[in-house]
């Protein structure tokens, strides 16, 4: 199913900007935060990425890139198919089954080249990071992140929203391992306010329309 474009509160189309204000990099992992540029995966999947405009968007604010770099519909692409490999990947090893070869061996790909390296300056004091291809050395990082992920410890620490409509992927760092939202100011206080909702409603009366648009985002 091709993700649609995120809807604004009211359902409508929402202008671009209103898309890329919407990227989140609170996902705890690089590749998680690839991951959280499709929303609302429990319902109908939004693309918080939908051209490269946003791409360089997501690129920059992620601190894969140190400034905008240009990059092309083809790079936009492969994005999209890391984006595939690394969710089949991730989600294999949440529910303790193997991924299809073809999901690994495009996230193997993607990981072989290399990240960025750090150029130190002449003053001594200041980097600045290197990569003959940037998009390609940029995606390389979550690409590692999401190896690093599967194989090691933090796997136990990967939860999904427990918003229906959201279900985004996040790293659980609490120190009780509770967490339940990717949010507490998006999905967890959204909840909050339905059972509120839910708990004062006359016997007899559903939710609201307004309600249930105001779960859209
Ligand atoms: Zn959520």
């Amino acid at each position: 199913m091709q993700p649609q474009r995120d809807a604004g509160p009211d359902g409508t189309a929402a202008p671009a900007g209103s898309v890329v204000a919407r990227l989140r990099f609170d996902a705890g992992r690089p590749c998680l935060n690839l991951l959280a540029t499709i929303g609302r995966r429990g319902a109908t999947p939004v693309e918080r990425v939908p051209a490269t405009p946003d791409f360089v968007a997501w690129l920059t604010g992620a601190g894969l890139v140190q400034a905008p770099v240009p990059v092309s519909e083809p790079e936009l692409q492969q994005m999209r198919r890391l984006r595939d490999a690394v969710y089949a990947v991730v989600d294999a090893a949440r529910c303790t089954r193997a991924p299809t070869p073809g999901a690994v061996a495009v996230l193997n790909s993607f990981a072989a080249h290399p990240p960025p390296s750090p150029r130190l300056a002449v003053g001594g004091r200041t980097v600045t990071w290197h990569s003959d291809d940037p998009v390609r050395g940029a995606l390389a990082v979550p690409a590692r992140d999401a190896i690093d992920l599967v194989t090691g410890p933090d796997l136990a620490r990967v939860r999904e929203c427990a918003a229906p409509e959201c279900r985004m992927l996040f790293l659980d760092s609490s120190r009780g391992g509770r967490r339940r939202w990717c949010s507490m100011a998006r999905c967890g206080n959204r909840a909050k306010a339905r059972a509120h909702a839910a708990r004062t409603r006359p016997p007899g009366r559903t939710a609201s329309p307004r309600g249930a648009a105001e779960f859209q985002r």
